[in-house]
């Protein structure tokens, strides 16, 4: 059986991926599994640049939650976790209990169903949207490069 170091949980109706154990900074969270697409939907991560991975559901309770629970996970303006490729790796150390996030401007170009941000960090803008990489400002996109994926680095050193 496959374990993962995460569970999803629901808080206020919104489901969310917390750490089942203590998580060390730069240990692989998990590896992302599903469909590919060409094109970014609303619950798509971008891992290339054409390539958007959707999560689909599994008959099997245990796979379903080690290869695609990964699609609770919710976006964060300070997250503990970003994505290189399919990886998704802790940035910091993540106790027990806290809930794993990444920030959706460093995967996504441009996203399919751009949203108001209300994730708690106090750098983060009120009524702010989230709508991908492309949207943001130069600073913004220059604080964002370390953590972002291959893809959006390549398209953002062509200017
Ligand atoms: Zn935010």
């Amino acid at each position: 059986m496959t374990t993962s170091c995460f569970r999803v949980s629901e808080h206020k109706g919104q489901r969310r991926v917390l750490a089942r154990q203590a998580i060390s900074q730069g240990e692989l969270i998990v590896v992302i599994q599903g469909k590919e697409s060409r094109h970014p939907m609303r619950y798509t991560v971008q891992v290339g640049e054409n390539e958007h991975l959707e999560s689909t559901a599994s008959e099997d309770p245990a796979k379903q939650a080690s290869h695609y629970d990964w699609r609770y996970l919710n976006h964060h303006c300070a997250p503990n976790a970003y994505f290189r490729g399919r990886s998704l790796i802790a940035l910091k150390e993540i106790p027990v209990g806290v809930e794993i996030t990444f920030n959706y401007n460093a995967t996504e170009q441009q996203m399919a169903s751009p949203f108001v941000c209300w994730c708690d960090h106090v750098a983060c803008p009120e009524g702010h949207t989230v709508s991908g990489f492309s949207a943001l400002g130069p600073a913004e996109q220059e604080a964002l490069l370390d953590t972002c994926q291959e893809h959006i680095r390549a398209v953002h050193a062509l200017g």
